[in-house]
């Protein structure tokens, strides 16, 4: 028997993963109410690469006309040698990766998606978002959960979900307060006016140039008007490091020194005030996410390193499984239990490959680095696992 009328569910977070959330759930029907820090709704100005598991999400919400406005469309990803561009490995994506896993590859920039999913959210509910609402805990019992905000504010709700990214608040109070690991890498981000460069710098590709020590990764965004460049370099640890925070392009150009003229080009043409630079950290991947009427998703439940490109494609997908957890058990306990089940396994491997990826572009010697991709066939396997998982109708709790 499923429940009568539909739980009243809190998110903590209004990142990629909590406002996907809320769609979800908004769309089938559930009281959300969600709690961002935040005093403005808003994401960074960087890209963010959408693969077809994430993008069936967002089209099943509805969004396939206005992503059309502004999604690039990359012909391949291209694996480079940092100092020559000698092509490494490529990987098929356009139509060759929407015939395989039944949608698009999308570049998009993160605060149209953001924007888009905000808008989404509250096209469906105008009162759903309270911003300013720093969740610092929670209290729960059989007849429901008390979220606790840092200005003593007390909302109920039958579910709570922590969308709160790798610091959560709502995952310390579940799974203890472990601190977050460094990885050692630190990510530089800066986006370009394609005017900028000159004519043809780059195909519509997903550039993934490969060196000793970082990697640089390059793509458009904004139908192409804009490149993103993300260089991820090791570095002893950076210390207070937020997305936000900047750092003299001077740092930036001298731990590109010696790479290609292609990436000597882009990297002159970053606004001298542009540059970007945050600690990449990493917690060990973890099950027992759920309590009976709290749960974790997206980066508060599985950090993951962008060298997949994978960490927000999981909370897109957390969210689809979730809202049809909530939709199809009897008890919110069962519903939630689900969820963790469905998703555990799944998100652990992408955090583990996440990982393992950085090794593989970092290989010193150039023929064992192109043995290494042949050998990873990277085309095949990622289709197999990867892209062409469907949050939609996968089977839940396996
Ligand atoms: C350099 C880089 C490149 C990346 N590239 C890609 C990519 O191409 N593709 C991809 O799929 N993924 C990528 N990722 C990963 C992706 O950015 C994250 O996995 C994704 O943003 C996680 O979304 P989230 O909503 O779970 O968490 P977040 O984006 O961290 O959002 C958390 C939200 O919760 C709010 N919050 C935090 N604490 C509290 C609190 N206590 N109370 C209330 N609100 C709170 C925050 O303000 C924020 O709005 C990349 C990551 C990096 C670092």
């Amino acid at each position: 028997m499923k429940v009568n009328s539909k739980p009243v569910i809190a998110i903590a977070g209004a990142g990629i993963g909590g406002l996907t959330t809320a769609a979800c759930l908004l769309k089938r029907g559930f009281p959300v109410r969600i709690y961002e820090q935040s005093r403005v709704l808003a994401e960074v100005g960087a890209g963010i690469q959408s693969s077809a598991n994430a993008v069936k999400v967002l089209y099943d919400l509805g969004l396939r006309d206005e992503l059309d406005k502004f999604a690039v469309r990359p012909k391949r990803f291209e694996f480079l040698r940092y100092n020559t561009a000698e092509l490494m490995h490529s990987i098929p994506l356009a139509q060759v990766h929407e015939q395989r896993n039944g949608a698009p590859y999308f570049h998009l920039h993160r605060a149209d998606l953001h924007e888009l999913l905000a808008k989404t959210v509250l096209g469906m509910d105008p009162d759903c978002i309270t911003l300013g609402a720093q969740a610092t805990g929670f209290e729960e019992s059989a007849g429901g959960v008390t979220l606790h905000l840092a200005d003593g504010g007390r909302p109920k709700a039958d579910v709570l979900v922590g969308a709160d990214g790798i610091r959560s608040a709502i995952r310390t109070q579940i799974l203890g307060a472990v601190p977050v690991r460094y990885t050692g890498d630190v990510a530089w981000r800066a986006v370009i006016p394609v005017e900028r460069l000159p004519q043809g710098i780059m195909d519509t590709v997903s550039a993934v140039w490969c060196g000793p020590k970082k990697h640089a990764v390059m793509y458009y965004l904004r139908s192409g008007r804009v490149l993103n460049f993300v260089g991820l370099v090791e570095h002893d640890q950076p210390e207070g490091e937020s997305w936000t925070q900047k750092r003299p392009w001077e740092d930036l150009k001298a731990d590109f020194e010696g790479w290609h003229p292609t990436i000597q080009i882009v990297i002159d043409a970053i606004d001298r005030d542009g540059c970007y630079r945050y600690a990449l950290n990493d917690r060990t991947p973890v099950g027992g996410w759920s309590t009976q009427r709290v749960t974790l998703l997206g980066d508060a439940a599985h950090p993951t390193l962008p060298y997949l490109a994978s960490g927000a494609a999981m909370a897109i997908e957390d969210a689809a499984v979730f809202a049809r957890c909530m939709d199809s058990y009897d008890s919110i306990e069962e519903a939630l239990r689900v969820y963790q089940d469905s998703r555990v396994e799944r998100t652990a491997r992408v955090v583990r490959e996440s990982a393992g990826n950085r090794d593989l572009y970092r290989i010193e010697d150039e023929q064992e680095m192109r043995r290494a991709f042949e050998a990873m066939n990277m085309s095949k396997t990622r289709s197999e696992w990867l892209y062409s998982y469907d949050p939609l109708t996968v089977p839940l709790g396996v």
